[in-house]
């Protein structure tokens, strides 16, 4: 069975209506189990459990702690090109914003990549938007030829491919794949995204299916937040984790918390997220699964990051540009959403070696199989 399959047996009303009417009893009863399953993740991220969010990151901290150590990976995305052939109503390069748009030449790319390795990472997520023309499979095979010797590993953030495609980018060197379904609710996903191949709702569904069988290392799942309820795209995202790791289980699997950003031309939440909220889930999902990565990007505060980086994160994002050539070719081009936590990756890693942490440069498998070596 395919997660398609899983997916349509559920009402996105009922699993919101059985979040909201979890007890504080159930909430007890799942932070005393070992293995937590889903009712108790819905448990945890149900209003019943805010009273408890002290105790929630207390346990998450242990978690994290004893399966990763005081380690947190750093991560810089690279931005190749901002043509893009949907619409998506909360993004910046959507094809109906009027914006210049550019995708870099190789003679481009070695330039942010050298700017990129200058400042330390070892690790690349390289992001374009969806635009076959321009950025499509053979681009990509360019740009990971071009692009993998010099980093120790590669992941991407570009359009959901074929099995074959991405076996084929797989023999290349890619190493990770993120793919965020943005929102679980099939209506409200087509509201979001009425243009392009991206409306295609199960095609996207199915992508960490496609990747699994592919035999890829790493895939980052994850919710847009703000788009619609956030408990119940997270329980969705928690339930395709679930399944994915049961049937893909040689993949290693990661979850973003993206809170939806400020950009030119740009979308207000549909429903707002509080930091309280975005703790208790991030602490949700380290107590329901003690082994997925969890990641924290610059798109939240200073402040925000400082205070959670020891709750369950494992890697965090700094330093970044989201716009193309943003690191050295063209800083002055148009960003895919606004940074708030502007620090360099050295303040970033400095306050990770005074709050008891070492950073990490490489991606955490890698980092972590040259440590037992
Ligand atoms: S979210 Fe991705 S697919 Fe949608 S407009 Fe932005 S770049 Fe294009």
């Amino acid at each position: 069975m395919e997660f398609k399959e899983i997916f349509d047996q559920y009402n996105w009303e009922d699993v919101k209506q059985s979040i909201y009417s979890k007890t504080t009893q159930d909430v007890i009863i799942a932070l005393q189990k070992s293995n937590l399953d889903i009712e108790d993740f819905k448990a945890l991220i149900s209003p019943a459990a805010e009273p408890f969010l002290e105790e929630m990151a207390q346990l998450s901290r242990d978690i994290t702690l004893k399966r990763f150590g005081n380690t947190i990976q750093l991560f810089a995305p690279m931005y190749l090109s901002n043509e893009c052939q949907n619409i998506c109503t909360y993004c910046g390069f959507s094809y109906d914003n009027p914006l210049k748009r550019r995708t870099l030449t190789s003679v481009e790319i070695i330039k942010e990549v050298e700017a990129i390795k200058e400042l330390g990472f070892k690790h690349i997520l390289l992001v374009t938007g969806e635009a076959n023309q321009t950025v499509g499979m053979e681009y990509f095979k360019r740009m990971i030829q071009l692009i993998r010797p010099h980093f120790d590993n590669i992941s991407m953030e570009v359009q959901p491919l074929d099995q074959k495609e991405y076996e084929s980018l797989i023999d290349l060197g890619l190493h990770s794949v993120l793919v965020y379904q943005e929102t679980y609710h099939k209506e409200d996903y087509k509201l979001h995204h009425p243009k392009g191949k991206k409306s295609n709702f199960y095609y996207r569904l199915e992508t960490p299916d496609r990747l699994g069988k592919a035999g890829i290392h790493k895939i980052g799942l994850g919710a847009l937040i703000g788009l619609e309820d956030w408990r119940v795209d997270s329980f969705f995202t928690a339930l395709h984790l679930q399944y994915l790791e049961k049937k893909y289980w040689k993949t290693k699997y990661s979850i973003s918390f993206p809170r939806l950003r400020p950009f030119s031309g740009g979308l207000e939440p549909k429903v707002e997220m509080s930091d309280k909220q975005l703790v208790q889930l991030i602490t949700a999902y380290r107590i329901f699964n003690n082994e997925v990565e969890l990641s924290l990007s610059t798109r939240e505060s200073e402040n925000f990051r400082n205070n959670v980086l020891k709750l369950g994160i494992t890697s965090m994002s700094a330093g970044s540009k989201t716009n193309p050539g943003g690191y050295a070719v063209d800083e002055e081009s148009l960003e895919q959403f606004e940074i708030s936590d502007e620090r360099s990756p050295m303040e970033i890693a400095q306050l990770l070696k005074t709050s008891g942490y070492e950073p990490v440069w490489k991606d955490w498998d890698i980092a972590l199989e040259n440590h037992v070596a």
